[in-house]
């Protein structure tokens, strides 16, 4: 199993600013360089940071050091010292497990077994597609324990084969250890196209090429949901990517789909995901930027009983923040025109800068802007397998919103 890099790690010492020591106190799992006051020797990425309190010298917490990052320790664990070895990875690997055995007791092989911080492995994201592990590292600082941690992995998802994605940060380093984007790291990987289930829906995502780890589920509850509401209706899925929405209402009985994408190689994914379905309703694709693409429909004077919009992150940094909200309100203000009398509009964003309350906000107010009477379905957040925790709120980021026009 061996082909990964053997890496020896460090132990650095560390105290911090005030403020920074608070937020530690209170398990936030980052700190930032300029909350370092010491450090007791130079470091390489994936080197142990141990953080002692600056008045008592005593342990507080400990994480793994990124000099390639602003965020210069992410934590692993706080309270009581302890050793950082393969033992400590596997109570929480398998721990997060544990936390997604309700899911798995569903009609449903694909989930998301440690989402970063959430998981108390910052930066690291392992989702799991029938019997594929992909693991996505965000950080250099899992170089090092890659090893361990395959084998623990492995035992607990009984995967067959694990690939290895790199965040274009990531990839883009001086020195990956000869570790690539892509690279199958255990086992053989015969297809890039893996097909698995989704609470009783086929699917396929390609985990090689495909955005974050080739799929998103965090949206799974949100897909059964837009299902179960779609017999016999027309459903209009915005942003569809490889169909996520939009297979899921096929399989349940709608009449009509329509997905629409920027990207035209989605859309064909989108097609194909379908195919591994039954159905007997229509799927039609509109390639097209979708302020256009919405503008159009409402020329041609079309109407569906549903219409889903799941924008990707509009604000990737806090200066796209008032662009994005702009984005939102577009969004809501093209959508509403689209839906039938008593029909479903279903809001989403992902952009973990914009609020839950702001993004509701602005989508009501765009309702009301086109004097639409409405009454709120549902409120969902994210699926369990992407849990929130209470110190890392920044970990919240998917939100939508149900409202059935009057
Ligand atoms: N709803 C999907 C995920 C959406 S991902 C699901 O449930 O799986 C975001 C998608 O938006 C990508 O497929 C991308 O190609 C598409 N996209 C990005 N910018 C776009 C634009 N301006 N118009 C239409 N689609 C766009």
């Amino acid at each position: 199993m061996n082909i990964l890099p053997e890496i020896t790690t460090k132990t650095i010492a560390f105290k911090l600013r005030a403020k920074a020591e608070r937020m530690i106190k209170k398990k936030h799992p980052w700190v930032f360089e300029d909350s370092i006051v010491k450090q007791s020797i130079d470091g390489n990425a994936g080197d142990v940071a141990v953080i002692y309190d600056h008045k008592k010298n005593k342990f507080l917490a400990c994480g793994l050091y990124d000099p390639f990052s602003p965020i210069k320790i992410k934590m692993l664990h706080f309270g009581k010292a302890t050793k950082i070895d393969s033992f400590f990875f596997k109570s929480k690997i398998q721990k997060a497990f544990e936390k997604r055995a309700e899911l798995l007791k569903t009609d449903t092989n694909s989930y998301r077994l440690i989402y970063g911080e959430a998981d108390g492995m910052p930066s690291f994201i392992a989702d799991v597609y029938n019997n594929v592990l992909v693991i996505k590292l965000y950080s250099a600082i899992w170089f090092p324990y890659l090893n361990d941690l395959l084998t623990v992995l492995v035992e607990i998802t009984s995967c067959k084969t694990v690939v290895l994605r790199l965040s274009r940060n990531v990839a883009k380093l001086k020195n990956n250890f000869g570790l690539k984007d892509g690279q199958v790291i255990y086992g053989k990987l015969d297809n890039n196209v893996v097909e698995f289930m989704e609470h009783g829906i086929h699917f396929s995502a390609n985990v090689i090429y495909g955005h974050k780890t080739g799929y998103f589920l965090d949206h799974r509850e949100n897909r059964r949901r837009v299902g179960s509401l779609s017999k016999h209706k027309t459903v209009l899925d915005v942003f569809s990517y490889a169909g996520g929405f939009s297979v899921h209402a096929l399989a349940n009985g709608a009449k009509e789909v329509t997905s629409l994408d920027i990207s035209s190689q989605a859309l064909k994914v989108a097609e194909q995901n379908a195919k591994l379905n039954k159905f007997s309703g229509v799927h039609k694709t509109i390639a097209a930027d979708a302020f256009k693409g919405l503008q159009e429909l409402i020329n041609q004077k079309n109407k569906f009983d549903i219409v889903i919009i799941d924008p990707p992150s509009f604000a990737k940094s806090a200066k796209e923040i008032e662009r994005a909200k702009h984005s939102y309100e577009r969004l809501a203000n093209l959508g509403c025109k689209l839906v039938n009398d008593n029909g479903i509009l279903v809001l989403a964003s992902c952009s973990s800068r914009i609020v839950a309350d702001d993004f509701f906000a602005i989508c009501e107010s765009s309702l009301q802007n086109n004097s639409i009477q409405y009454k709120i379905l549902d409120t969902t957040l994210h699926d369990l397998d992407h849990p929130v925790i209470l110190s890392f709120p920044e970990g919240a980021y998917l939100k939508c919103r149900y409202y059935q026009f009057n």
